[in-house]
């Protein structure tokens, strides 16, 4: 396994999204909009600005500080904006991926991005294809776009909705056209969208850190199936999916994915992961002297299962926050290098010490093995690893980048074959009901495909090897 591969042993964010309308600054509000969410995508970034004319459009690959400076935001003129972080979970990774994606159609001009999967894309592009529709990347917004333009609807919503009732799968969108900004949710709602206030403008953006670090007044999250649009006159809310549209949440958004500081479907990520730290004490206590957290997402549920044990927290692993994607590997190889890279234990507070490790996940096993090993070797007498989610044991097709099934951990192994492989003297997983009832939300309002394999949206084309399996699942859901 390559070193970069072995530090990115998790679930991957998929991207994020952030939209102004009418605000003179539209082009800096979004530039900061995606810096608050670069923690969902480090691979590309872009942002397109409209005056309701022209669009103005600047995409990069790397991170959005190191794509925009003060000559490329001062090209970005008008007073809406849209913009996009990128970790790619469908299509490559190259330019032509990167979001937005603005086109001329018949009523002018269009910009789109999106967050999450479309997961009858594939079949729907065949079909565009076999109708004539040439495509300039492999991204799923790029169908959307090509639905909208053959859409016979008379106005703009009513294209934007025929589109929309097209597509399957977990996805938030924002599109620029005709003077307005739209913002839409899946019928299952299961990637995040959250609308927000800035003075008279509105914001979008999938995580309300990004409205913290401009100044915007969070208002409530865009509901599953909704359709705000937002233009001069001010905001219509549409339902072009139904009314009946049921929320199935993206749990893993609370255990792992979204940043700490945000507030998503009403409940305070923070919040959530300490209180599942304290679910875990009860259910798996431990004899222990120390909690360590493995830094970041590790962080808050290890202090509440320190509260909760009454055992002692201590940061006893130190995160290096600056590990970019290329460095240069030493000749010869040096034991667990890759999460060297990225942690170092305190010996001094180690050695000697039976310790509570707690981490949000155990995906391949890797890292958790290396993690444990490093421990071990800092002097702990004795390792008891407690995890903030159940055992990951099926792949996300909702737009999140995972290992396919066979390589999850879990999936091939019990409890206590995962424990030997990690070389824990314990191993736990917080219970699905510890984990609802730290949310503080009832289980069916929420997808844990990847924990339970009850997929809330059928899988159909090539990302889905499993689609009768999966059918038979949601029968029984
Ligand atoms: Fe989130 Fe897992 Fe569902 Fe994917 S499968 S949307 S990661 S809960």
């Amino acid at each position: 396994m390559s070193v970069e591969r072995d530090m990115n042993d998790h679930f991957h964010d998929e991207c994020g999204v952030f939209g102004v309308f009418d605000h003179p600054e539209a082009a800096n509000l979004t530039y900061l909009g995606l810096y608050a969410q670069q923690h969902r995508g480090q691979e590309s970034a872009g942002i397109v600005c409209t005056d309701g004319h022209s669009f103005h459009s600047h995409r990069g690959m790397g991170l959005v500080a190191d794509i925009f400076h003060k000559s490329e935001i001062k090209e970005l003129t008008g007073r809406h904006g849209i913009g996009h972080v990128r970790y790619s979970t469908s299509g490559d990774s190259g330019l032509r991926n990167c979001q937005p994606f603005s086109f001329e159609y018949a009523h002018g001009g269009i910009s789109m991005c999106h967050n999450g999967n479309i997961v009858n894309a594939p079949e729907l592009r065949k079909q565009l294809e076999q109708q004539g529709s040439i495509f300039q990347s492999t991204s799923d917004t790029e169908v959307l776009i090509h639905l909208v333009a053959r859409s016979k609807a008379p106005t703009m919503p009513g294209r934007l909705s025929e589109a929309v009732r097209q597509l399957a799968g977990g996805f938030s969108l924002l599109v620029l056209v005709e003077k307005r900004l739209v913002g839409v949710r899946d019928r299952d709602g299961i990637r995040p969208l959250v609308l927000g206030k800035l003075d008279d403008s509105w914001v979008l953006a999938s995580e309300t850190c990004a409205f913290d670090l401009i100044g915007a007044t969070y208002e409530r999250d865009v509901e599953p199936g909704e359709m705000v649009v937002i233009e001069e006159g001010g905001l219509t809310s549409f339902k072009p999916l139904g009314n009946d549209c049921k929320p199935h949440f993206c749990v893993f958004e609370y255990v792992y994915f979204a940043r700490p500081d945000s507030t998503l479907e009403g409940i305070n990520v923070y919040k959530a992961r300490y209180q599942i730290g304290v679910e875990l004490a009860k259910e798996s206590p431990a004899d222990a002297d120390l909690v360590i957290p493995v830094p970041d997402s590790g962080v808050p549920p290890a202090m509440g299962f320190a509260e909760a044990s009454g055992i002692p927290f201590q940061m006893g692993l130190i995160r290096n926050h600056y590990v970019g994607r290329t460095f240069i590997e030493p000749k010869q190889s040096i034991r667990n290098f890759g999460v060297k890279l990225k942690l170092n234990p305190i010996r001094e507070l180690i050695r000697g010490k039976r310790v509570v490790l707690v981490d949000d996940s155990i995906v391949r096993g890797t890292t958790s093995r290396k993690i444990v090993e490093m421990v071990r070797a800092a002097g702990a007498a004795e390792i008891h690893m407690r995890i903030s989610s159940p055992p990951t044991k099926h792949s996300c097709y909702y737009g999140v980048d995972t290992p396919d099934a066979n390589e999850l951990m879990a999936n091939k192994m019990d409890l206590e074959e995962m424990r030997k492989a990690i070389g824990a003297d314990s191993l736990a997983f917080v219970s699905f009901d510890g984990m609802y009832r730290a949310v503080g939300k009832p289980r069916e309002k929420h997808c844990d495909a990847c924990f339970s394999g009850v997929y809330p949206v059928a899988i159909e084309g090539p990302r889905s090897p499993q689609l009768s399996l999966l059918k038979t699942f949601n029968k029984k859901r």
